[in-house]
């Protein structure tokens, strides 16, 4: 018999929300505007709809369980917490609680980094790995750090936030506060910013319209069809990234490190280099022992597969085998 479990993603826009078989196929998919919702009881509950609506047009008696990823998602209360940034729902919204209620299945919840992790163990790449990191690059950097088919929280719960490691003192003033922090020289936003230091560098410095305009994808595009400045912004966003990595490396000696996210698009114009910074950083220990991977899953479902990868997880005692 086939089984099927929920993975939800919700991002401050968008709550996606999709119906998994136990091959990793998204076979439904719904999205609610996470905008449009103030109270954490009325978003529960057309969530808990929409998994109804789910099921009935795929005439599902019944779920085996429910993952959630979210920004600030709490794995151990199973809850999103109270104020976090981008959501226009400022209290706690206990999923775990009402969820696991209403449909008696058991509900997860982490972030989506760690989501993504979870995801391509279960349904990706790292179907045979026992230790790896996952790397999430978008605006921001996100990781989930995996060791022996266990994501690792931490004493706070929240641990495997290698986008702040700061790899630059002194460096780029980030959204934390702090200076230097890997996120602003690797992320969507970073990748940008070194476009801009690479134009100025050859005396082709952007106008503030075109700098306004400027996006990750345009740099990734142009990088692939050679453009040097294009480039040479790949080739500094490898350079700290492989740095980081390599510190990562030494801290948790994985299998593999996979790359998730919109900037990996610019496939070999980023992985090329970035191959050679992090093999050239890496302590002697680990060298052309560790190896550095796109991810397998589909960028579209991602999200979901790895939001329905953590329910999975939860509900297997023995680490999946497919
Ligand atoms: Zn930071």
């Amino acid at each position: 018999m086939n089984h099927y479990s929920i993975g939800i993603d919700i991002g401050g826009t968008n709550t996606d929300i999709g119906l998994v078989s136990d091959s990793g196929q998204v076979v439904r998919r719904r999205r609610l505007p996470t905008t449009e919702y103030h109270t954490a009881a009325d978003y529960m509950r057309a969530i808990g709809d929409t998994i109804q609506q789910l099921m009935a047009e795929q005439k599902l008696p019944s779920i085996r369980s429910i993952g959630i990823g979210a920004p600030n998602g709490n794995p151990q209360s199973g809850s999103i917490e109270a104020d976090t940034p981008n959501l226009n729902i400022k209290e706690s919204i206990p999923f775990r609680e009402v969820l696991g209620e209403r449909f008696h299945v058991p509900v997860t919840l982490d972030n989506d980094a760690n989501a993504a992790a979870i995801g391509e163990m279960i349904y990706g790449g790292a179907k045979e790995l026992r230790h790896f990191i996952m790397i999430t690059m978008g605006t921001g950097i996100g990781s989930g750090i995996v060791i022996n088919r266990q994501i690792l929280h931490g004493s706070t719960g929240t641990a495997g936030e290698l986008g702040h490691a700061i790899v630059q003192p002194e460096g780029r003033l980030c959204g934390c506060g702090r200076k230097g922090c890997l996120e602003m020289y690797a992320s969507a936003r970073g990748i940008c910013q070194n476009y801009m230091d690479a134009a100025a560098r050859v005396h082709q410095p952007l106008t503030a319209e075109a700098a306004q305009t400027l996006t990750c994808q345009m740099v990734g595009e142009a990088a692939l069809t050679g453009n040097p400045i294009a480039v040479a912004a790949y080739d500094t966003t490898a350079y700290w990234l492989g740095i980081a990595l390599a510190n990562a490396a030494a801290f948790s000696a994985p299998e593999a490190i996979f790359l998730m996210g919109g900037p990996t698009r610019a496939g070999e114009a980023l992985m090329k280099p970035l191959k050679h910074y992090f093999e050239d950083n890496l302590l002697f220990l680990y060298k052309n022992r560790i190896q550095l991977r796109f991810s397998e899953l589909n960028l579209n479902e991602a999200a979901i597969l790895g939001a329905a990868a953590l329910g999975e997880a939860a509900t297997s005692a023995a680490p999946h085998a497919r």
